[in-house]
């Protein structure tokens, strides 16, 4: 194997830092359900295996090297922690169904967080009331909720749903977003989830609301670029909390 493996390896490691510090920047964000939900990342190769957070671990003890590598059916691959973790298998079925069919779905993020979660309660879901609204508006789908666990019968039509847009509301459920780096969903994730909390906010007032024009939320989409054609290598307000995450805690290194 030689350098190649090494190289592999090496690779891998970079994955597991920026992945256990994503854990650590959703538990500062409060973006957790105690030892709940997943963001998932693939690991570059043929392999097609994929880096989740342990089971039974909260989010701000994820570090990079508990985090299971898993293959593609959701079992763990061999390797310094097999033995200690094991994975929520009913959780990842929706990471593997979307990691496994969508291409470009390198990172899933997944959240229950209230503000998510109630918009995704109303029929109508996400509204166009709001700046952060109108810079993904017209980019979302919305999957109708079969359960907690997702079936294998419900592993197409969930691909279905998400086509070819890359966030997706859980329709009694939460919400979900995809991208080709973790910084690209992450930036996805977060102005969707300002978009909720700003509506939870906004229909708690009376009085009517004021839509976004189409022009207005045409010309945000391709001003802010959250849908580029390339994807985003590198983005300065994931670095930011990067640094956070740093002060507060750098076990996440380990
Ligand atoms: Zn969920």
């Amino acid at each position: 194997m030689g350098n190649g493996s090494n190289e592999n390896n090496d690779q891998e490691w970079e994955l597991r830092l920026k992945l256990a510090a994503t854990y650590r920047i959703f538990d500062y964000l409060g973006w957790t359900s105690i030892i709940f939900n997943h963001i998932t990342t693939r690991i570059p190769g043929p392999e097609h295996n994929f880096l989740i957070n342990p089971f039974g671990l909260r989010y701000d003890e994820v570090t990079a090297s508990n985090l299971v590598k898993v293959d593609a059916n959701g079992k763990k691959v061999r390797g310094s922690n097999y033995e200690e973790w094991d994975i929520n298998q009913a959780g990842f079925t929706i990471h593997s169904a979307i990691h496994n069919k969508i291409e470009d779905a390198l990172c899933i993020m997944h959240t229950h967080t209230p503000a998510g979660l109630a918009v995704a309660c109303k029929t109508d879901g996400l509204s166009n009331t709001n700046i952060y609204s109108s810079m993904i508006y017209d980019r979302i789908s919305y999957h109708d909720f079969e359960g907690v666990a997702l079936r294998d019968d419900e592993q197409e039509r969930l691909v279905n749903s998400i086509g070819s847009n890359s966030l997706l509301i859980l329709r009694n459920h939460g919400l979900l977003s995809t991208g080709r780096t973790i910084e690209e969903a992450f930036v996805r994730l977060w102005t969707l989830q300002m978009a909720c909390e700003t509506q939870v906010l906004t229909e708690s007032m009376l009085g009517p609301n004021i839509e976004v024009t189409r022009e207005a939320t045409a010309f945000n989409i391709k001003e802010v670029r959250l849908f580029n054609d390339a994807p985003r290598k590198s983005d300065k307000s994931f670095d930011a909390l990067l640094r956070i995450v740093d002060k507060i805690d750098p076990s996440y290194k380990s």
